[in-house]
C-alpha cells in the first residue's frame, strides 16, 4: 500500500524487515557478525553489491529496522541511527567539515552542541560563527568561500525561540550551504522539515522517539534534496551520487567514530516510535494549557512558549508546526518561565511534589528544571545573559499526565513561594 499516514508507517515501518519466524514484533539481533555462504558472497557484501550485514558497528538488522522507520517518517532518502543525539550531531557535521572551513549556527543551541561547536570543534580546525539565525543580515554577514553549512533548531531551549526556516532555508540555498537542523523538540509529527527546505536532520532519539525516556539514541537523516557535488568535504564520494553524504558516513566517518546505537536500544525505540503521535499529541495540548494557566499567575513573571498568542514567535510556529494528522498547530511540550527570584525559582523547584526534578525533556513524565544553575553552569554570567538564560527561569517539560493532577502540583508549589 502506497502513502500511508504518519501514524500508520510509525507502526509498519516500510514492511522490509521480516523475521524468519514471521515474529509480529521484530527481535533484537544482539549478535555482533553475520555469516556467508562463501567468499564471494563477502566479497559482494563488503563491495556493497549486495546487501546484507556483517558486522554490528557498521549495520544491524533490529537498528535498520528503526532507520528505515524513521526515514520513511522524515519523508528522507536514508538514515544512520548512532549512540545519541551529540553522536548525531558530531557524526554529521564532521562528515560535511574540513579542516578551515566554518559553520553558521544559531547563537541559542543545547548547551552541549553550543560547546561542541564553538570550543571542540575548534581543535578540527572548524570555526563556528555564533548568529540569531532570524536576522537576515547577521546570516549574510557570517557567511564567507569558506562557510560549508547552516544549523539550527526548530525550537531552542530554554527560550522557546522559533527558527525561522523561510529565510533560513533561502538563505543556506543562495549560498549552497547544507541546512542541517536538530528536530528533536518538534520530530516529525509537528515539523516537516523538508517542506521547509531542510537538508538534514538530526535527532536525539533520547526525548520524544524513544518513547518515556528508556534509552540514549540518535539519529541522521538525509532528505535527499541537496546535490553533494557541492561540499567539498564530500569529494571522494562525489561519484556515489545521492548517497555521498551517507556513504561517507557509513564508510568511514560513522564506522570509524564507531558511534553506533546497539540493538537493544534500537529495540526500544523502535516500540516507542510506534506510539509518538499520541504521546506528542497530549504532551503538546498539557502544555498550551499549563502555559496558558502560568501566564496568568501573578507570581510568574513571564512565560516562554510559542503556542501562547502573545508569544512573539506564535505566527512563524503556526506557519510551520503542524499535527501532519489533523494539521492542528500545537507547538511542542517544553515551556520555560521566570519567577521573582533565584530564591523563588529554586523554592518553586522545591516543592513540587509530583513533577521531577530532572534534567531531560519530553519523556512521559513532567520534569523541572533551573537551567542557569545546571545546564549551562559552565558557562560565564554574560553568557548566560546573552542567552537568555537568567537565574529567574525554571524549565518544564510536560509530560502526558493528566493536565489537572499537574495544574494541582503547580498551584500548590507556586501558592508557598
Ligand atoms: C538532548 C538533546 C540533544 C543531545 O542528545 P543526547 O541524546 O542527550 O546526546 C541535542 N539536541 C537537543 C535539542 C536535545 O534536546
Amino acid at each position: 500500500m502506497e502513502n500511508l499516514q504518519f501514524e500508520t508507517k510509525a507502526l509498519h515501518g516500510r514492511g522490509l524487515q521480516k523475521d524468519i519466524h514471521n515474529s509480529i514484533r521484530f527481535p533484537v539481533y544482539a549478535g555482533v557478525a553475520f555469516g556467508f555462504e562463501s567468499a564471494q558472497d563477502m566479497e559482494d557484501a563488503f563491495l556493497h553489491r549486495k546487501p546484507s550485514h556483517a558486522y554490528s558497528r557498521i549495520t544491524n538488522p533490529s537498528v535498520e529496522l528503526f532507520e528505515q522507520t524513521l526515514t520513511q517518517l522524515e519523508n528522507g532518502f536514508g538514515s544512520i541511527a548512532l549512540s545519541s543525539g551529540m553522536a548525531a550531531i558530531t557524526n554529521a557535521l564532521l562528515a560535511l567539515l574540513n579542516k578551515g572551513d566554518n559553520i553558521i549556527a544559531s547563537k541559542y543551541l543545547f548547551g552541549n552542541t553550543l560547546s561542541l561547536i564553538k570550543e571542540t570543534f575548534k581543535g578540527f580546525g572548524i570555526q563556528s560563527r555564533l548568529v540569531d539565525v532570524n536576522n537576515e543580515t547577521q546570516l549574510e554577514n557570517a557567511i564567507d568561500e569558506r562557510s560549508r553549512v547552516v544549523f539550527c533548531e526548530t525550537i531552542t531551549n530554554p527560550q522557546m525561540n522559533v527558527s525561522d526556516f523561510s529565510l533560513i532555508s533561502k538563505i543556506a540555498q543562495k549560498h549552497n550551504l547544507v541546512l542541517v537542523v536538530d528536530n528533536t523538540v518538534t520530530t516529525p509529527y509537528l515539523f516537516n522539515a523538508k517542506e521547509h527546505g531542510v537538508n538534514v536532520v538530526v535527532h536525539s532519539t533520547t526525548k520524544y522517539i524513544s518513547g518515556g525516556a528508556t534509552s540514549v539514541g540518535g539519529v541522521i537523516i538525509d532528505l535527499g534534496n541537496y546535490d553533494w557535488t557541492q561540499n567539498p568535504a564530500l569529494k571522494k564520494y562525489h561519484n556515489h551520487g545521492q548517497f555521498a553524504f551517507l556513504g561517507r558516513l557509513r564508510k568511514e566517518v560513522y564506522r570509524n567514530f564507531g558511534s553506533c546505537m546497539s540493538p537493544q536500544t534500537a529495540y526500544l525505540q523502535t516500540l516507542g516510535l510506534e506510539t509518538l503521535s499520541l504521546r506528542i499529541s497530549k504532551s503538546c495540548d498539557n502544555a498550551l494549557f499549563i502555559a496558558q494557566c502560568l501566564e496568568k499567575n501573578p507570581k510568574i513573571n513571564s512565560v516562554n512558549y510559542p503556542g501562547l498568542e502573545s508569544s512573539g514567535f506564535y505566527h512563524l510556529a503556526k506557519t510551520q508546526f503542524n499535527n501532519v494528522s489533523s494539521k492542528k498547530f500545537a507547538s511542542g511540550g517544553v515551556i520555560s518561565f521566570e519567577l521573582e527570584s533565584r530564591d523563588a525559582a529554586f523554592n518553586f523547584i522545591n516543592r513540587l511534589c509530583l513533577i521531577k526534578r530532572a534534567t531531560n525533556i519530553n519523556d512521559n513524565k513532567s520534569l523541572i528544571i533551573h537551567p542557569a544553575s545546571t545546564i549551562f553552569s559552565d558557562f560565564t554570567s554574560t553568557d548566560k545573559e546573552e542567552m537568555g538564560v537568567t537565574d529567574k527561569l525554571v524549565r518544564l517539560s510536560v509530560g502526558i499526565e493528566d493536565v489537572k493532577d499537574l495544574m494541582d502540583d503547580i498551584n500548590q508549589a507556586i501558592s508557598k513561594v
